[in-house]
């Protein structure tokens, strides 16, 4: 900004506070109340309810209920996280990463996650002396089977991307054990970036299949480029564009055809818990990413945890070791490590997993219930189509108009590609000036094959005033950068530190820090 110019709102550290978004965050918790909304609402008790004076000495009762703000438990942690940190994370504000997941952590979670006999049990403690952290993961086992629609399940690989490589090398041994060597691997181009990567890892050749003009799998592409060297086909649907491909058993149908398996890129399962499942769909192996679908604080790198679930056939080769119920043997604990597998592709990690994600997702699977995951999903596919449509109006539907138009599920795509043409802003400054008014920026160029992408992915913790605020903030930086480009092309101003340079820092990685 040239000196002596007009002071724009949120462009300077002294300015911060001055655009509406921001003032909004800065009031007080009384004045963010809304009357009836609540931290947590409790199931019926079962039990007759008694008046309080019956209970509590008459004189000692209030003559008017307490003043106390009536805020959501997410609005009441991030009310105090922001007095309290500088820094972005979930706890400070909408996070709209697309592909991630950045769901509300409900604080239940931790609570139960921390509890001595979890957090303080040796991971080399014999299984007799841990049956109840034996049990808890046999019980998540089975929510998972139940919620994936396929009857087994490993909790060990350690994130998506390993769950992804566990599927790969059980394919293998799926497809060794009928005398079979297929070598290639085929993804979508919409496909996730660990996809490939994977099937590299696992020794086969990734091929990439073609999206058709309303984003599905492209079945003329996927028909030409199917034969009995085709191991498997790695599908996530909903997929990377947010939509959910309607030929699904048809797909599944020409690659069981040609001997191959259906893998299931879990990542996007916020969409359809309790209203589909990948089981019924027909795919073979799936993976959970445990640290998105079913809450838990991630960004920083982990800790995470990718279970799989596989069909009866698959089964024979999962992880050494399973967790397993042995009933009704007198002297034999119930719950154990079954080490007698022998057609297993072996251990994918240390000891049993990360013990204390289970921990938080089997409490996020309870307390919410089967109903309560379905309510779940439908909620993120609601807020989705919502932001979407608020987008597709006044100057983010001319600057930014959506890749495939048609209702999503979980998110959706837009292209910067006019906004680039017209404005001479990439989508990259747009993300970058969408810190200066209190987001994380979506997802950016990704998936590829939509120019300068813009992936969202509000998620179903957020409410539809704080889905508002974001699509007014798109608005009013597109309004200014028709003004002046620069502003946004100069920021973030308003960060802890400014526009890094990550070329720079991808090339020459600073490691250590100089004594
Ligand atoms: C996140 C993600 C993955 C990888 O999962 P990680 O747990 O990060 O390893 C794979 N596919 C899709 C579509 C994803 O969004």
């Amino acid at each position: 900004m040239t000196e002596g110019s007009e002071v724009v709102p949120g462009t300077t550290p002294e300015t911060a506070l001055e655009t509406p978004q921001q003032a909004d965050r800065a009031r007080t918790i009384f004045e963010k109340s809304v009357p009836g909304r609540r931290a947590a609402r409790l199931a019926e008790a079962g039990i007759e309810e008694r008046p309080l004076d019956e209970l509590i000495p008459a004189d000692l009762l209030r003559d008017e209920p307490p003043g106390l703000p009536e805020v959501s438990e997410p609005e009441i942690v991030r009310h105090y996280n922001r007095l309290s940190r500088r820094n972005f994370d979930l706890d400070t504000g909408f996070y709209p990463l697309g592909s991630c997941t950045m769901k509300y952590n409900p604080r239940l979670n931790e609570r139960v996650a921390a509890l001595p006999s979890f957090s303080r049990l040796h991971p080399a403690t014999n299984p007799e002396d841990a049956q109840g952290a034996l049990e808890l993961m046999f019980l998540l086992q089975e929510a998972l089977s139940e919620i994936c629609g396929l009857p087994h399940v490993s909790l060990q690989p350690s994130a998506g991307s390993q769950g992804e490589l566990a599927g790969l090398l059980l394919t293998r041994a799926w497809q060794a054990d009928k005398g079979r060597n297929p070598t290639k691997v085929l993804t979508p181009d919409t496909a996730h970036g660990t996809n490939p990567a994977s099937v590299a890892m696992a020794g086969y050749e990734a091929v990439k299949v073609a999206t058709n003009p309303s984003g599905g799998v492209d079945l003329d592409d996927l028909r030409s480029k199917l034969d009995g060297d085709v191991a498997c086909l790695m599908l996530t649907n909903p997929n990377t564009l947010g939509l959910f491909d309607p030929n699904i058993s048809e797909i599944a149908g020409l690659v069981h055809d040609e001997g191959g398996l259906l893998y299931y890129d879990g990542a996007n399962l916020n969409a359809i818990m309790g209203l589909a499942r990948p089981g019924d769909m027909g795919f073979d192996i799936v993976h959970v990413n445990l640290h998105k679908s079913f809450s838990q604080p991630h960004g920083g790198g982990g800790p995470g945890a990718g279970p799989i679930a596989v069909s009866e056939t698959v089964e024979p080769f999962l992880p050494r070791p399973q967790v397993v119920r042995r009933p009704g043997s007198a002297g034999v604990p119930e719950f154990d490590l079954d080490f007698d597998r022998p057609k297993s592709i072996g251990r994918m990690r240390g000891f049993q997993g990360n013990f204390g994600v289970f921990v938080r997702s089997f409490a996020y699977i309870l307390s919410l219930g089967g109903d309560g995951l379905r309510e779940a999903s439908e909620g993120a596919v609601l807020n989705a189509n919502y932001l979407r449509k608020r987008l597709s109006e006044g100057r983010a539907g001319r600057y930014l108009p959506i890749g495939f138009d048609q209702p999503c599920m979980h998110e959706f795509v837009l292209s910067g590609g006019p906004m680039k043409k017209e404005l001479g802003l990439k989508t990259l400054d747009l993300a970058k000036r969408i810190l200066d008014f209190g987001f994380h920026p979506p997802t950016v160029y990704f998936p590829q094959l939509v120019e300068e992408a813009l992936m969202i992915e509000p998620v179903e913790t957020e409410s539809r005033e704080t889905l508002d605020s974001f699509a007014d903030a798109i608005e009013q930086i597109l309004e200014e950068a028709e003004r002046d480009p620069e502003i946004a092309m100069g920021a973030p101003y308003t960060t802890p530190v400014r526009r890094l340079d990550e070329v720079g820092a991808t090339r020459n990685p600073v490691l250590r820090e100089a004594a």
